[in-house]
């Protein structure tokens, strides 16, 4: 089965498994996977280390402005990943912690930033053959995707899902404390005046509340062959 060098956006709400699914459809169909999330969580680190971020979630504005074109946020392949690297140092763990999740989303508000990461995303993709995880993707950054792909599932499921990966990576959160961080972070992300999280007209939505792995990828199979016309059906290794 080949399909041809498209943009596939996957946009949706905090922890609905945007990456996971993304990922899994890059193996599976070669593709290059970029999460922009992961972009905007690196800004917020470097914030967080400058002393530029304030404990109500306000910035230095002026300090991040200054700060911003010094930041070489760029992604790595390691070990079969793609990882965040600010120059040589990788902070691919460090930008999953609570602590950062907590900065990630007021930071992504800023138009600026968001300006400076938009940028760096249209580089990376630059070669093609991508998809690219986030909030914005199908709606700003790329606009004229040929496949656009809206994820949600039930706020309760996917606070359960994040929780499980806090305490599998040995932090002390409580499931009340991932849950208000999820409804924040949405509720911030669809409120925002610059590029808020929408569902781009042309997208197919995919709610994963009880759907397996195996699952979705059937149904991006299907999607694929359906819209490029694809007819062979070929074993799928998830
Ligand atoms: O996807 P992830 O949860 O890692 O993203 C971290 C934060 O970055 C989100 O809470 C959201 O506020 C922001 N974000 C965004 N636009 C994107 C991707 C992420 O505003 N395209």
């Amino acid at each position: 089965m080949s399909i041809p060098d498209i943009i596939i956006a996957v946009d949706g709400y905090s922890s609905t498994g945007k990456s996971t699914f993304a990922k899994m459809v890059a193996a599976e169909f070669g593709f290059l996977y970029l999460d922009s999330g992961a972009m905007y969580r690196g800004v917020a680190l470097c914030t967080l280390e400058a002393g530029l971020a304030h404990e109500d979630a306000t910035f230095d504005e002026q300090g991040l402005q200054a700060l911003l074109p010094s930041l070489e946020l760029h992604f790595r392949r390691e070990e079969g990943a793609t990882k965040l690297f600010l120059g040589d140092r990788c902070i691919e763990g460090e930008i999953r912690t609570l602590g950062v999740s907590k900065f990630a989303s007021p930071v992504s508000a800023l138009p600026f930033v968001r300006h400076f990461v938009d940028d760096k995303l249209h580089g990376f993709a630059a070669g093609g053959r991508v998809i690219m995880d986030g909030r914005d993707i199908g709606t700003t950054v790329f606009p004229n995707a040929e496949v656009k792909i809206f994820m949600t599932a039930e706020p309760a499921e996917r606070a359960r899902r994040r929780y499980e990966e806090h305490l599998a990576k040995g932090e002390n959160v409580t499931l009340e404390e991932v849950r208000a961080n999820l409804e924040e972070r949405d509720y911030r992300d669809s409120h925002r005046e610059t590029s808020p999280l929408r569902q781009a007209a042309d997208a197919y939505v995919l709610d994963n509340t009880h759907m397996t792995l195996h699952e979705e990828l059937v149904w991006m199979l299907g999607l694929l062959q359906g819209k490029f016309g694809l007819l062979e059906s070929p074993g799928l290794s998830w």
